[in-house]
């Protein structure tokens, strides 16, 4: 993606001052554009302003826009707007950053919008004040029931309810609220209206002593918070090296000057130790939004995000478009991950809107990674891109020493999938009364089951995926659309009875075998689906750091930034996993996974120890992580893509196309191959099926633009676009700079 502040068709700059009388208004819903409306004469709006108007019988909010309106329809035709007094504006900024992201993803102006403005976001605050609750006492863990516990949970962002609030929030009757009072767990306090998040303390005694390395960058980031203009800076490191602490100082500096600061992590709902620190630096912990606040909780932080209470918000990817009126800096951590990358709806990378937003609102941006992207990297090399690195572990901590075990020398039991120079490792370290951690990036007991009698696989009806075996919960599950069927006493096509075989390993699988080696070790599994939230992630982590656990079991969420001191020995169960399928980034996204596991290792005083297990030792991935050099692999990969014109040396564009028949998904996607772009630098791979050539029951076929890096998408997937008449039963999604090749 392309940042530069000349592109042609996002940079509209503000257009001509509205003619009396009429306004266009922007709606969040998927229109080509805003509709014109009629100004009441008494009233005064201006660019910005959220209005109610009229929609087909409804009337919905809108946002007063920058486009002048039509001259020449007659004024009574239009409809008029409502004010809406009381609710914030929308910023020339943060107006402009909508129409950019709309045209660089091709998406309805109004749909970029509707992830800025959402009706319940906009509703009334409820007017409470008086008395509301915080917990009190702990109440002795006997007494956590559920119903306290959710209350509990509702309370532990720190913010005080009113009664009837925190009942709703909560879920709970009033009784269950009531007695916790009574017995001194929940305490009063007055309510203030409304209700803002504390101020973090720039000057908290909490700060960390920075090493002279660590000063330095944070020095440079300050000053780039100081100079309020455009910036982006790479601050990269090892795992471990304090870039967190390094940039907390940049966010320090934006809140003495009254700016606010929007961190962006790719699991914002795992990141209590993130939280934590926060809170330990700054006195107070921060704004935070993602999908899993309550509404309550979401339309009162976007408030206060609008209103400019809110001084820091930390947040997932949507985070990025709410409201602030005076943002002073952008944090994107782990910016390599691809779970920045949107892949329904407005289909966008957080990663590279944050770095637009940045420019419109003139302010500096960090990319903050000890892996950086590819395009990172090429920014920072060719001089786009500030670089700050971090070179060595917090407090002399050694990075931990990786080695490979080549599975066809250390071939584990039949049956079995820990090879013995694992299974001693493990031993060895749970001896020392260390903590040992295995990884394995697949929820469920097994990716596949089949009929030893017929060979007999079972695969989902509507996707293209072969369905994963989820012992305890006896079910067979497609991770692509959710469908679960129980496991069948009988092979459905042959009869035969009790002749169902799981065929390779998920952590379930790795939990028992564990189970078996090392009965005595206290194990604790971490995966998405049954971590239970953001609090059981927070009770886990907190678990490990109290050496509650001895052998911890996990998919990628065991990869985040987690800090656990006690942790030294990492064995990765299958590393080649990522290197299947082959997309562009298979090597680069594979490196990036197993490094970062592998940073869990050995983060305090004792050094810590990663075994890969692999079948190609001798693959540049395995050998970069064994060897360390990292920065070679990622300069091997950089000379593999620049001749073909892959990203970051050249652009593509992805054309999905989608339906239930799949006749007439074929016909449109051949369509569009008839109708492709011919034009030097530019190429057309496909129509092709999608590797997942069905999801949900819809049959997909794929098409990819391939450019030169001088030359624009947009205008040529406009063009092409039009070209092609597609019917009602058949969706094409365009996903610019593509991530996912499935
Ligand atoms: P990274 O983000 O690079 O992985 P972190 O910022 O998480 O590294 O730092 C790793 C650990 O070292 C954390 O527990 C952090 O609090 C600690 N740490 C880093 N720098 C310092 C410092 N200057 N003083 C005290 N503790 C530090
Ligand atoms: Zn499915």
């Amino acid at each position: 993606m392309d940042q530069r502040s000349d592109h042609p068709e996002a940079a509209r700059e503000a257009e001509p001052p509205p003619v009396a009388g009429r306004v266009s208004v922007l709606l969040p819903v998927p229109l080509a554009g805003p509709l014109d409306y009629r100004v009441p004469p008494e009233a005064i709006v201006t660019a910005g302003d959220v209005v109610m108007v009229p929609l087909h019988g409804r009337t919905m909010h809108g946002v007063v826009w920058d486009a002048a309106p039509d001259p020449d329809l007659p004024l009574a035709r239009l409809k008029p707007l409502m004010l809406v007094p009381g609710l914030p504006r929308l910023e020339a900024p943060l107006r402009r950053f909508i129409d950019w992201v709309a045209a660089y993803t091709l998406s309805a102006p109004g749909e970029v919008l509707a992830m800025t403005i959402r009706a319940p976001l906009l509703a009334a605050l409820p007017q409470r004040s008086g008395l509301g609750w915080l917990p009190g006492e702990a109440p002795p863990d006997a007494a956590l029931t559920p119903a306290r516990r959710r209350l509990l949970d509702v309370l532990a962002d720190g913010q005080p309810r009113a009664l009837p609030d925190l009942i709703r929030e909560a879920g709970i009757g009033q009784g269950v609220a009531r007695a916790m009072a009574d017995r001194g767990w929940l305490r009063p306090v007055a309510l203030a209206q409304p209700a803002a998040f504390d101020r973090p303390d720039p000057d908290h005694p909490g700060a960390a002593t920075l090493s002279a390395q660590q000063a330095e960058a944070a020095g440079t980031l300050a000053s780039n918070v100081r100079t309020e203009a455009f910036s982006v800076t790479l601050l990269d490191g090892v795992t471990g090296s304090g870039k967190t602490e390094t940039y907390l100082e940049a966010v320090a500096e934006a809140i003495r000057l009254g700016r606010q600061s929007l961190i962006l992590l790719p699991e914002i709902a795992l990141s209590a130790q993130w939280l934590e620190r926060f809170a330990r630096r700054f006195g107070v912990p921060p704004a935070v939004w993602h999908s899993d606040l309550t509404p309550a909780t979401r339309r009162r932080t976007w408030r206060a995000v609008a209103g400019g209470h809110a001084e820091v918000v930390v947040g997932a990817r949507s985070a990025l478009f709410l409201p602030f009126p005076r943002l002073g800096l952008i944090v994107v951590d782990e910016e390599h991950e691809s779970a920045f990358k949107q892949e329904e709806g407005v289909i966008y990378h957080a990663r590279d809107m944050a770095v637009v937003r940045a420019r419109l609102e003139h302010a500096p941006v960090v990319l903050v990674s000890a892996t950086p992207s590819l395009e990172t990297m090429t920014n920072a090399d060719q001089g786009r891109y500030g670089r700050l690195t971090l070179t060595s572990r917090h407090a002399g901590a050694a990075l931990p020493k990786v080695e490979a075990v080549d599975l066809r020398a250390h071939a584990p039991e039949r049956g079995r999938f820990l090879s013995p120079p694992l299974i001693d490792a493990i031993n060895e370290t749970l001896e020392r009364g260390e903590q040992a951690m295995l990884f394995l990036n697949r929820r469920g007991y097994a990716p596949l089951t089949l009929c030893r009698h017929c060979g007999h696989r079972f695969a989902c009806s509507a996707c293209t995926a072969w369905l994963v075996e989820h012992r305890q919960r006896r079910l067979l599950q497609c991770h692509h659309c959710g469908h679960a069927e129980p496991v069948p006493k009988a092979c459905p096509a042959c009869d035969a009875e009790d002749s169902l075989t799981a065929v390779g390993p998920g952590v379930e699988r790795i939990t028992e075998e564990a189970t078996l080696l090392f009965p005595d070790a206290r194990r604790l599994v971490m995966a998405s689906d049954t971590i239970g939230g953001p609090e059981g992630a927070a009770r886990a982590a907190q678990q490990i750091t109290d050496r509650a656990v001895d052998l911890i079991i996990g998919t990628q969420i065991v990869a985040k930034g987690w800090h656990f001191p006690h942790l030294t020995l990492v064995g990765v169960v299958d590393a080649d996993l990522g290197l299947a399928g082959g997309d562009l980034r298979a090597g680069e996204r594979t490196l990036q996974l197993l490094h970062q596991v592998a940073g869990r290792a050995g983060r305090a005083e004792a050094p810590g120890r990663v075994l890969l297990q692999s079948f190609s030792p001798e693959h540049p991935v395995m050998q970069a992580l064994v060897g360390g050099d990292i920065a070679a692999f990622m300069a091997a990969e950089a000379e593999g893509r620049r001749p073909g014109h892959w990203p970051p040396f050249g652009r593509l564009a992805a054309l999905v196309i989608a339906g239930e028949d799949m006749a007439e998904t074929d016909r449109v996607a051949t369509a569009f191959g008839r109708a492709a772009p011919h034009m030097a630098g530019v190429e057309v791979l496909g129509p092709a099926p999608a590797p997942l050539a069905m999801l949900r029951g819809r049959h997909r076929r794929r098409l990819l633009l391939k450019t030169r890096r001088d030359i624009m998408v947009q205008p040529i997937l406009r063009d092409w676009l039009a070209q092609v008449v597609v019917p009602r039963g058949v969706r094409v999604d365009v996903d610019v700079d593509p991530v996912s090749f499935m």
